[in-house]
């Protein structure tokens, strides 16, 4: 064992042609550094990539356990590949009159862009500065590199790993960015490269002064310590607030921790020949295949993704109202542009995905510093699956894998008003950067956001330019609108990973933080709490609360070609939930397979419920049979047109119609003027009436009285509905259509239930067929397993059941001993302290409440083969709880009309990567 803990790999070598690494060791090498590898040392790809190094995430996490330290080995591995990187780039690293700088550079298996921090430029001190302007010949940017070492480490290693407490809410780099604008505007200077070389060396001494005072220490000469300050300090990182904020958000475990690159620096800021850029193999934006990308003359790094200049479009398709003016790329530096043209092509190829490339030219040379699968919006996620699917690029499985599941609620967002939007005052035009329509109350921060949010309040967060502090505020505002930045600004980049609405670079929005107050197009002034709304598909803001419309999804042929393939690919059914004859037709435009859950109550809620309802409780408060038949036979018609209505849109497609559910009570009206009315109807007294409400309380509903608990008390509200449910069914088959119920008893625990149910079934339907003179009715008789002895005892209740339907509402809050209508008092502290990772209502608890539903199905097919098996609830819609829905050989799962394409696609994807042997 010892043998190996000496020859452990901790440090992984790419660069001429070469590399330890590739780009299926993501877990090891993060993201960044296994692509560097696969880039540099892939003989197909070859690509001009910097020499470095990669020091893995075991590294991180036990630098982060055993107290900020490393592993031995792994100071010698350092060493070792600096000289390599030295070897090839011809410099030494702190070597007065060539030397090697480097970049640290974090990177997780997963990409979480700008959570955690970066180190440029490190090897620069008092000395190396005059080999920098010696190889370069240019002071000046020899001094802007060096400013910006300093601006960068004093913020990441100094400040922020350190973890020293900032003052006034001012950290070191916006202290340091002051200075810089001071000069900027004392000179009448509008950019950073105005700056001349005399002005810069002015600021790194003042820069250094500053760091000193406000940080108690001076910025390290040595480069050893530079680079190992810079190392510590990216895996330090990985537990930054905003990483940590992230991570909850993406669901990125805590415990997978960064990998570090070093790198050799190249330069983007080395005169008008240099340059630096994010480019795209196909549009973010829209999915369509054609290259687009950004880039800056005379920059750095980060220049274009901090939105700190506008940056100039790579080629003409990149062009946009804000960019248009500027030389593009293609035409700026055409070989360089044909060069960059090639790889990506190349890199798409490979990697058989849209890929998010940054590059840099020094001096006109060309180089490629990371590439990763870039984020994308849903609807260009289905556009481009679908593309590459036509271009043989990927095959239908890999295609239906490519979208997430909620990507598709993108493409049924909503989106303003389109007549609305013709008369609304325009205040603000920018960059389409997360589609959709969203409206909201104007607030300037991220805390604010995050604030109002909590109240309840829909907002809409307006903000020069955004940074990885803003996340949460992000996170929680209906869309976001930022003045500055392009299409790969950090605002436009987190947006699209949520497919949130957002509009970045309105350049006609001054905001005036100290009045919180924003002065838009033609000077229309918006406060702090004004409404506004967002085009996000168009790039447009308008002045007040416009309406917000809902899309029409068969426009959307990318849809609906995905669409064709998810269902060839998936293995089970998808229905939906639906009482009214609308919501069956949207479930069925939305693709589903039949009614999965029909809630007979539901004709008491609502718009029309006034006279059933006034029936329902004419019913309940009967005191005798003959009393409640009376009322019942009143309240027959209502049901059966309604279920009649419900059957005739669905066509002979199964439909699952529950049986009566809430506990009565829920029912009975409080208010002395209903009870009035009521008493009178049925002739009895007020203090009558108001004894037999009374008498109907519970302490505990939803335990009490309700589901076939009161088809057994009151066996003639069973048969009523029975009756309505067949003789619907009759008349459709007589009109020459086609119809098929699926009767469902709610809330059993034992298969006695279910038998005394079915007698009353039986019997309603030997006269139902005779009144109807029917041979035979169609339909089936089954239960829903809620409770977790039903699930239990499933070979009993399949005796009597030709079908389960899994209540995972219930199921859950039985399971759990957890009240659904009261969590919110307890179950954010359980999330707080990881108690529960999830919320058990959201997505089914696999291992536990999945476990009953596992042994339900289990024992329900020992006695029933066939044994037909769904799930209802808002499970149904929750693509995780799909996939294992499918995993455990559910026959279908229901959830709302919305969410049906959302399940199909979950249910394609779990037949991917489980696919269930054909019968
Ligand atoms: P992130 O993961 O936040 O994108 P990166 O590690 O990619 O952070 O680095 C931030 C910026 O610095 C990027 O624009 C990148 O291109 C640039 N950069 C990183 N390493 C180098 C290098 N060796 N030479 C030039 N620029 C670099
Ligand atoms: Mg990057
Ligand atoms: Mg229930």
């Amino acid at each position: 064992m010892a043998a190996k803990s000496k020859s452990h790999k901790y440090v992984y070598f790419f660069g001429d042609g070469k590399a330890d690494g590739n780009e299926s060791m993501k877990n090891l090498l993060g993201g960044k550094g296994a692509n560097l590898a696969e880039m540099a040392g892939n003989q197909k790809l070859k690509l001009p990539v910097p020499p470095g190094f990669t020091l893995t995430t075991e590294v991180c996490t036990t630098f982060l356990e055993k107290k900020k330290t490393y592993p031995r080995q792994v100071k010698s591995q350092v060493e070792a590949s600096l000289l390599k990187m030295e070897r090839i780039m011809g410099r030494k690293f702190g070597d007065e009159k060539n030397p090697l700088l480097v970049s640290v550079r974090s990177g997780a298996r997963k990409s979480m862009p700008g959570m955690m921090e970066t180190v440029l430029n490190v090897g620069l001190n008092e000395k190396t500065i005059s080999g920098l302007i010696a190889q370069s010949g240019d002071e000046r940017f020899a001094y802007d590199a060096y400013r910006r070492l300093i601006m960068m480490y004093a913020d990441v290693v100094m400040e922020k790993a350190a973890g020293v407490e900032v003052k006034n809410g001012k950290g070191i780099r916006k202290l340091l960015d002051e200075k810089l604008e001071l000069i900027k505007q004392k000179q009448g200077y509008t950019s950073d490269t105005d700056l001349s070389a005399e002005e810069l060396k002015m600021l790194v001494k003042d820069f250094k002064v500053t760091v000193r005072k406000v940080l108690g220490s001076d910025f390290p000469e040595d480069p050893m310590e530079q680079l190992w300050g810079g190392i510590g300090a990216v895996f330090s990182s990985w537990n930054g607030k905003r990483a940590f904020e992230y991570r909850m958000i993406e669901k990125i475990p805590h415990e997978w921790g960064t990998a570090v690159n070093v790198q050799a620096m190249v330069f983007g800021n080395m005169g008008n020949d240099s340059c630096t850029g994010v480019a795209f193999t196909r549009n973010p934006g829209t999915g369509e295949n054609k290259f687009y990308g950004e880039y800056l003359v005379n920059a750095q790094g980060e220049d274009v993704v901090a939105g700190i200049r506008t940056p100039a479009p790579v080629n003409e398709y990149s062009k946009n109202p804000q960019s248009e003016h500027f030389t593009t790329l293609e035409k700026y530096m055409p070989n360089q542009y044909k060069e960059l043209y090639g790889y990506q092509k190349r890199l798409e190829q490979h990697y058989k995905d849209m890929q998010d490339i940054e590059f840099t030219i020094e001096k006109g040379k060309l180089f490629i510093l990371q590439c990763r699968v870039g984020k994308r919006n849903g609807i260009a996620a289905v556009r481009m699956a679908t593309e590459m699917f036509t271009q043989k690029l990927i095959d239908a499985k890999t295609a239906v894998t490519r979208v997430a599941p909620n990507q598709l609620v993108e493409l049924l967002l909503p989106m303003l008003d389109p007549k609305a939007e013709q008369t609304a005052v325009v205040i603000a035009k920018g960059l389409p950067a997360g589609p959709g329509g969203a409206k909201g109350r104007v607030v300037f921060t991220s805390d604010e956001a995050v604030e109002w949010a909590t109240n309840g309040e829909k907002v809409i967060l307006v903000r020069e330019e955004t940074s990885p502090e803003d996340v949460d505020g992000m996170h929680k505002a209906q869309a976001i609108l930022t003045t500055k930045g392009g299409m790969t600004s950090h605002a436009a980049l987190v947006a699209r990973g949520w497919g949130k609405c957002c509009i970045v670079g309105c350049s006609d929005v001054e905001i005036h933080s100290e009045t919180k107050t924003f002065k838009g197009k033609n000077g229309v002034l918006i406060k702090e709490g004004d409404w506004i709304s967002l085009d996000g598909t168009k790039g447009l803001a308008y002045e007040g609360s416009l309406p917000v419309v809902d899309i029409d999804i068969d426009q959307n042929k990318s849809y609906r070609d995905l669409m064709k393939m998810v269902d060839k690919i998936k293995q089970i059914g998808v229905r939906t939930n639906a009482e009214t004859p609308v919501d069956a037709m949207h479930g069925l435009k939305f693709g589903a397979e039949g009614i999965g859950l029909f809630r007979t109550e539901h004709m008491f809620y609502g718009e029309g419920s006034e006279q059933p309802l006034f029936l329902l409780r004419k019913m309940i408060v009967s005191k005798t049979e003959v009393e409640r038949r009376t009322a019942l036979n009143e309240l027959f018609q209502f049901v059966k047109k309604d279920v009649k209505d419900t059957l005739h849109v669905m066509r002979g497609l199964p439909v699952t119609i529950r049986l009566l559910d809430p506990p009565l009570h829920e029912f009975v009206p409080h208010d002395s003027a209903k009870l009035l009315e009521l008493s009178k109807v049925l002739g009895i007294r007020m203090s009558v009436l108001k004894r037999r409400v009374l008498a109907l309380h519970e302490n505990n509903p939803m335990l009490g009285h309700r589901g076939v608990r009161l088809g057994i008390s009151f066996p003639e509200i069973t048969e009523m509905q029975i009756r309505a449910i067949l003789e619907a069914t009759a008349e459709l088959i007589q009109s020459g259509e086609k119809a098929f119920p699926e009767i469902m008893v709610p809330v059993t625990c034992t298969v006695k239930e279910l038998e005394h149910q079915k007698k009353i079934v039986d019997r309603v339907y030997r006269e139902a067929c005779v009144s109807m003179n029917m041979k035979k009715i169609p339909y089936s008789y089954g239960t829903m397993i809620e409770i977790p002895r039903a699930a239990l005892k499933a070979n009993r209740m399949a005796e009597v059941a030709d079908f389960f339907s899994f209540g995972t509402n219930d199921l859950t809050q039985m399971s759990f001993g957890f009240s659904r209508d009261d969590i919110g008092g307890f179950l954010p502290n359980y999330m707080d302290q990881r108690i529960l990772n999830e919320d058990p209502f959201q997505t089914i608890d696999q291992d536990g409440v999945g476990e009953l539903i596992k042994i339900g199905v289990e024992r329900g097919r020992k006695t029933k083969k066939n044994l037909k098996v769904g799930i209802c609830g808002e499970h149904g819609g929750d693509a995780e709880s799909v996939k294992f829905c499918h995993r455990i050989g559910m026959n279908y799962v229901s959830c709302s009309p919305f969410r049906v394409p959302i399940a199909r696609l979950a249910a394609a994807q779990a037949a991917v990567t489980w696919p269930r042997k054909a019968k």
